[in-house]
């Protein structure tokens, strides 16, 4: 269904968190409407949408229902089931396709796709059982990282491993379900690109971004990076490699990590736009969240070009420890941007907004963005 969904129409989102309300806010701003799909109640999203459907993604008769109002369905949440993605394709566009969305939302079978077609992967293995875990610890090394396959971000789900003796622990944790075993790599630096591909073909991309990630949470991304521009022109060229190799409609996301002589290697990959690219709203000719909006609805893509560096820092809950931030004392720091995503519960770990800086390079970008938060 190569369907253009003009200004005026209905984009139905399955997912009701913060990603959705920045792409609901930019596609409200062009002129679509927004219906939001999720199991919670006055989600971030919601908030924003001009209908919210509280239902559970299992529930296929709710999810065709939903569909019928929409004219077109993306997700800002990739743990939505395939049979899900299936039962909406069969009303209405499906963008990202499920397929896209099923390689993606595992692991281990993103991995293999990536490996397979020969992108650079951090060496891995998949364990099913202990004996296997045991077996592919001495194949890609130690220190490891232990993953599980399915459903797991910011780190949850992960676990590292040191020494043989603590495999046996680990599985007790994870071995519920297929995992991936990964060498520990020894990175200069974390980056990721962010990238779209139209109904047409077209494929763009914003180039590399900086990150770094504290508790395996992203806290701070900076653009441009601050890498040899050659590692960054391949970054992108990866990135625009992987959207092709997916048949990609829509906004994605690939982290690599840099090692210290230059390599890159794809981490994984997120088939939606990411919070590294939070500072597109701010920094770029056109946001993450309107570049998904114009692809996913198969109209002409967006510059990419940055109108200035930036940086970007999360805004966790453990900010809110001692009680309510004192945003009067950021917002008063010169070009200091905030968003809040509309979360009422402040727990630690929890993304509950950010703040972007714009400034004339990236390390005063950066320096201001933490000192931003600092006085929060
Ligand atoms: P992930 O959920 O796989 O993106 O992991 C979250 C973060 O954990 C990454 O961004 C890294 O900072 C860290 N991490 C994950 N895998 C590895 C690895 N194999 N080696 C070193 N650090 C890792």
């Amino acid at each position: 269904m190569n369907r253009i969904v003009h200004p005026g129409g209905t984009i139905g989102v399955l997912g009701g968190g913060q990603l959705g309300r920045m792409l609901a806010l930019a596609a409200r701003r062009m002129g679509y409407r927004v219906h939001c799909f999720s199991p919670g109640a006055d989600t971030p999203t919601g908030q924003v949408a001009d209908a919210e459907v509280t239902a559970d993604y299992g529930d296929l008769e709710a999810i065709r229902a939903f569909v019928v109002g929409v004219d077109v369905v993306t997700f800002e949440f990739e743990n939505v089931s395939a049979d899900a993605a299936d039962a909406a394709a069969e009303i209405v566009p499906v963008r990202p396709s499920g397929a896209a969305l099923h390689i993606t939302q595992q692991r281990a079978r993103e991995k293999a796709f990536l490996a397979d077609r020969g992108f650079p992967v951090t060496p891995f293995a998949r364990v099913q059982s202990l004996d296997e875990l045991a077996v592919a610890l001495g194949a890609v090394g130690l220190p490891a990282i232990v993953k599980t396959a399915a459903f797991g971000y910011d780190g949850k789900g992960q676990h590292r491993i040191t020494g043989i003796e603590q495999a046996e622990t680990v599985w007790s944790v994870v071995g519920h379900q297929e995992a991936v075993v990964e060498r520990v790599v020894d990175f200069a630096c974390e980056i990721s690109v962010v990238a779209a591909r139209g109904l047409e073909g077209a494929v763009v991309d914003y180039g590399a971004i900086e990150n770094r990630h504290v508790n395996h949470i992203l806290d701070l991304s900076v653009a441009p990076a601050r890498i040899p521009p050659t590692v960054a022109a391949e970054a992108g060229a990866i990135a625009r490699r992987i959207v092709e190799a997916l048949d990609y409609v829509g906004v994605l996301c690939v982290e690599f990590f840099v090692t210290r002589d230059h390599r890159l290697l794809v981490n994984e990959i997120a088939p939606r736009p990411h919070n590294s690219g939070h500072l597109t709203i701010e920094a770029a000719a056109t946001s993450q969240f309107e570049q998904q909006v114009r692809a996913v609805c198969g109209l002409p893509l967006g510059s990419t070009a940055l109108t200035r560096p930036a940086a970007m820092v999360n805004l966790l809950g453990d900010l809110w420890a001692e009680g309510e931030p004192d945003w009067d004392a950021a917002l008063s720091l010169p070009g200091v941007a905030l968003h809040l995503y509309g979360k009422d519960e402040p727990r630690p770990g929890r993304k509950m907004g950010h703040l972007t800086v714009l400034a004339d390079t990236a390390g005063e970008a950066a320096d201001r963005a933490i000192a931003a938060r600092a006085v929060l």
